[in-house]
């Protein structure tokens, strides 16, 4: 029932409105002056309001006035009932707000029809103000809880739908995976084909994460790169491992670029409600600390979090705190990862990996850390370090009898940019007592295509005082091959994603055999990266590339360790090797 406020002294017109209006089927009240028609009218909040102030010989100019400058009752429909014809009047009463002006004698007809008029009007406006407020409330609502590029839940409302599923547990007993999934390489595709690029990727994802997921699931994206997957509808591990597993197989699906197709790998760390945790940070957690397990073993690879994965923080602040003072209290290593010549089998040399262990929370990855250090310009001095271990321990090696290993260490796009780069490793060299040839540089082909310019007089630098220079994670950077020929370099390390799967994907294949072909065009040396099964040797041979290197030859390891792994891989059995030659060679004996 809609409330009209009929304001004015008592007199023969004011009690035939209000009359009216009942008979009419409204609720009338009454005020009878300015004061108390301006505090009815904010605690009741009628729909209408009428003044009949007028024919008490007051002014209903000063009431308008005062309903003007309450914003909250200036927007209420207001008739005016007068005996005051003068158009003056009227026109000033209607600048001051009044929606319609009744002048005496009025018929009811005319009063009612004034006021239905209004009061659709009225309805109507509210009508559209309300779609506007739902409007947007919406897009305040999906501003807040989704991601504007993927349109896929943000970090706030995957927070929710998690203690949504948890506080259901208590009655339906289902437990809750939390599946932290990132994409690999994105990076490289933001920064050489551009950010458009990426962001297309990105919705692709999306997409595919959507359609892949059973109902009821909850797919958000939480970071750059980075995705949760919240399950609650299953009945065992099995059955959250298939839903990973497919997952995986579904984004590894070459992705179509206007510009090209691109091939993503993933990985997937889950964690488990209240199996592994009932605290939801926590679990957030134990399932990025899956995830980094998982980007460790190998790519496209799912892993489920167990007791004795570390967790590191969340906190990027506290990570930096503790990389701050790793160098100081030796808590980095040097791993080496052997090298195979496809030709004879032989051990040509050996990548050197970083390796950080905090003294609580046990192995850090370096995907994890080194994009810090970089940012932090922490890398600096850690590349320093691991310059100067490797050099240490390769004139080790080298006074131990074996003949010289090529061993490559990497270099960050920040040491990369460092001035007097050739100087200082030089330095380091000389404090050893190596010669720049015992060394080959790594540098990624993303780092080098960043300033193609600045790099290749980088590059000539370093070339001019001896040292090797390798091509890391070739193929992602997406390089154009006229570039290429001017680099000089040496080595192109072929990267990981094109040699996993080249058994079973004829167009990894068919890139396989075109970048060998064309390295050895341009004489380089191709190492193949990531070789994990016998039947990806086979055929890497068979397509001529020069080194392997990967899990299957061998995983990274200590110094000692790797001393071990050479004597022994000369007594395993099945070796296609001359064992002479390298014993010969490498001092041992079988
Ligand atoms: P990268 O230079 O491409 O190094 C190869 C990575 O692949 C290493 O990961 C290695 O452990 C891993 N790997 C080797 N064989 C296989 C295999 O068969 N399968 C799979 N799935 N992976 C394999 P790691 O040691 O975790 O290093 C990750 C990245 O961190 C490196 O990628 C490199 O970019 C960076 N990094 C590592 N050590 C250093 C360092 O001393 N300095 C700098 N600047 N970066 C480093
Ligand atoms: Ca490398
Ligand atoms: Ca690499």
């Amino acid at each position: 029932m809609e409330k009209i406020l009929v304001i004015g002294q008592e007199s023969k017109s004011h009690k035939a409105i209000l009359r009216l209006l009942v008979s009419e089927g409204f609720e009338a009240i009454t005020a009878d002056n300015v004061e108390a028609g301006i505090q009815t009218a904010q605690s009741e909040r009628p729909d209408l309001l009428v003044s009949t102030l007028d024919i008490d010989g007051s002014d209903s100019r000063v009431l308008l006035g005062a309903l003007k400058q309450r914003s909250e009752l200036a927007i209420i429909p207001f008739i005016l009932v007068t005996n005051q014809g003068e158009k003056f009047y009227l026109r000033e009463c209607i600048e001051l707000g009044a929606d319609d002006c009744l002048v005496e004698p009025i018929t009811d007809p005319e009063i009612i029809s004034a006021i239905k008029t209004r009061l659709q009007k009225q309805a109507q406006i509210t009508e559209q103000y309300v779609a506007v407020l739902r409007n947007t409330a919406e897009r305040l609502n999906r501003l807040a809880h989704y991601d504007s590029l993927t349109d896929l839940p943000n970090h706030h409302l995957l927070h929710q739908r998690l203690v949504q599923a948890i506080e259901r547990f208590s009655q339906n007993h289902q437990p809750v995976a939390l599946l932290s999934l990132s994409l690999d390489r994105l990076r490289q595709v933001n920064n050489t084909l551009g950010y458009q690029a990426g962001d297309a990727l990105l919705q692709a994802t999306a997409r595919r994460l959507r359609a892949s997921l059973p109902e009821g699931s909850t797919v958000a994206r939480l970071t750059g790169n980075q995705f949760a997957v919240l399950l609650t509808d299953f009945t065992s591990r099995q059955a959250v491992l298939a839903v990973a597993q497919d997952l995986i197989n579904r984004l590894s699906q070459p992705f179509s670029l206007p510009s090209q197709e691109v091939f993503l790998t993933t990985s997937i760390g889950i964690a488990l409600y209240p199996e592994d945790s009932t605290d939801i940070s926590t679990l957030l957690r134990q399932a990025d600390a899956a995830l980094e397990w998982a980007k460790q073993q190998k790519s496209n690879s799912c892993q489920f979090y167990r007791i004795d994965i570390p967790v590191v923080p969340a906190d990027q602040i506290v990570l930096e705190t503790w990389l701050r003072y790793a160098l100081e209290r030796h808590e980095f290593e040097v791993y080496y990862q052997p090298q195979m010549g496809l030709v004879d089998h032989r051990i040509l040399g050996a990548e050197a990996l970083i390796r950080w262990t905090h003294p609580e929370h046990g192995p850090i990855s370096p995907a994890q850390f080194i994009p810090l250090a970089e940012e932090t310009g922490l890398i600096v001095p850690i590349g320093e370090w691991m310059l100067q271990q490797t050099c240490r321990q390769v004139k080790l090696w080298q006074q131990q009898g074996l003949p010289p290993l090529q061993v490559s260490v990497n270099l960050s796009s920040v040491q990369f940019n460092q001035p007097h780069l050739g100087q200082t490793i030089a330095t380091l060299l000389d404090q050893a007592g190596l010669s720049s040839s015992a060394l080959e540089l790594e540098i990624t082909e993303t780092a080098l295509m960043q300033d193609a310019a600045a790099a290749i007089a980088i590059l000539s630098d370093l070339k001019t005082q001896g040292f090797k220079i390798a091509i890391d994670d070739f193929g992602t950077g997406y390089s154009s091959l006229s570039y290429l020929k001017q680099f000089p370099i040496d080595t192109l390390k072929i990267d990981t994603c094109f040699v996993q799967g080249v058994t079973t994907d004829p167009k990894n294949r068919a890139i396989l055999t075109a970048v060998i072909q064309m390295a050895h065009d341009l004489q380089l040396t191709v190492i193949a990266e990531g070789v994990e099964l016998e039947a990806e040797l086979a055929l890497l041979e068979s397509y001529r590339c020069d080194i392997a290197q990967g899990y299957y030859i061998g995983r990274p390891m200590p110094a000692k360790q790797f001393e071990a792994f050479l004597a022994n891989y000369l007594a395993k059995p099945g070796q296609n090797i001359d064992k002479s030659a390298y014993a010969h060679r490498f001092g041992v004996t079988s």
